[in-house]
C-alpha cells in the first residue's frame, strides 16, 4: 500500500508516522508513505496557496493551481488501483468498513485541506470521496488524515501479527470489547476478575462475551441492531435489561 499525503504541514505527520507500529511497517515495507508539500507546487512568486473565497466570507480557500499539480506529482509513478480522498467535515464518516474497503487499494493519495477548506474545483477534478472523521470541525486535515493512514494499515497483512488481533476488538467484532486487564493481580486493592485467573478456558471466554455484551448495551446500543448474535448473547441481553428496568 502506497500512501501519498499532500499537505502545508509534512513536518506534523512525520514523527507520528515514524513511530511505533506504522513507523515499523514502513521500515519493514508493508507500507509506503509518502509527503508531499503543496507550497513546493505554487507558481506564485510569493509562495502562497490560499486566496480569499469569491461571494466574500470569513477566512481563506486553498487554490487549485498548487493542489492540482501536487496532486498530480503524488499519483505519478503509481501503477494498480488508486483513490484519493479529501479529509473533510462534509464527506462521509470514517468506519471500519470504510477503512477495510480503503485497504484492498493500491494507491490512497490523502489532501489535507486548511484555514476555510480548498476550492471546488479540486474537488470535482480529482476527489474520489470526501471523508470525515466526526461531527465537528479541526484546523486541518493532517490528523484525520493521520487516522485513516493508521485505521487502514493495521488492516494490511503483515502490518500487525494475524488478522485476529483486530477481528476481535471493538466495532470490528460487532460489539465493544470486553474489558482487559495485565499483571499486577491486585492493584492497590483493585483486583482482577477470578474468572480469568482460573485457568477454565469455556468459562473465561463465556465472561468476556457476557461482558462486551453488557458494555455494548451500556454504551453503544445502536451496534446490536446489527451485531451477530447468539441465543445465549439475546437470552442475557434480555436478563440484564429487564434487571435493570425492576
Ligand atoms: N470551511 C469548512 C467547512 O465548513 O466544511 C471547514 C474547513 S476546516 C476549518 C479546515 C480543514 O480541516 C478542512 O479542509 C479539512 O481538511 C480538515 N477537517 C476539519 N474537520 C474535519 C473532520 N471532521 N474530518 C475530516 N477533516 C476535517
Amino acid at each position: 500500500m502506497n500512501f501519498r499525503i499532500l499537505t502545508l504541514f509534512p513536518e506534523v505527520l512525520e514523527p507520528y508516522m515514524s513511530a511505533s507500529i506504522i513507523g515499523r511497517a514502513r521500515q519493514n515495507g508493508y507500507i509506503n508513505i509518502d509527503f508531499f508539500n503543496i507550497r513546493d507546487y505554487t507558481l506564485d512568486k510569493h509562495r502562497r496557496v490560499d486566496d480569499t473565497p469569491y461571494g466574500g466570507g470569513y477566512g481563506m480557500i486553498m487554490a487549485p493551481q498548487p493542489l492540482l499539480d501536487c496532486h498530480k506529482a503524488a499519483l505519478s509513478g503509481l501503477s494498480g488501483s488508486t483513490v484519493t480522498l479529501y479529509m473533510s467535515p462534509q464527506g462521509k464518516k470514517l468506519t471500519h468498513e470504510k477503512a477495510l474497503e480503503l485497504s484492498k487499494y493500491d494507491n490512497i493519495a490523502i489532501i489535507c485541506g486548511h484555514y476555510e477548506g480548498i476550492d471546488q474545483r479540486v474537488i470535482d477534478k480529482v476527489v474520489d470521496e470526501e471523508i470525515s472523521i466526526g461531527d465537528y470541525v479541526l484546523t486541518g486535515g493532517e490528523l484525520p488524515c493521520a487516522i485513516v493512514v493508521d485505521a487502514v494499515s493495521r488492516l494490511i497483512d503483515g502490518v500487525l501479527p494475524d488478522s485476529e488481533c483486530y477481528e476481535g476488538e471493538s466495532i470490528a467484532s460487532g460489539l465493544l470489547e470486553h474489558p482487559q486487564y495485565t499483571k499486577p493481580y491486585d492493584y492497590e486493592g483493585m483486583t482482577v476478575p477470578d474468572v480469568l485467573t482460573g485457568g477454565n478456558h469455556k468459562d473465561i471466554i463465556e465472561w468476556q462475551r457476557k461482558a462486551a455484551l453488557k458494555k455494548t448495551l451500556s454504551v453503544r446500543p445502536d451496534l446490536l441492531e446489527t451485531a451477530r448474535l447468539t441465543k445465549e448473547d439475546i437470552l442475557y441481553l434480555e436478563e440484564i435489561t429487564s434487571n435493570t428496568e425492576d
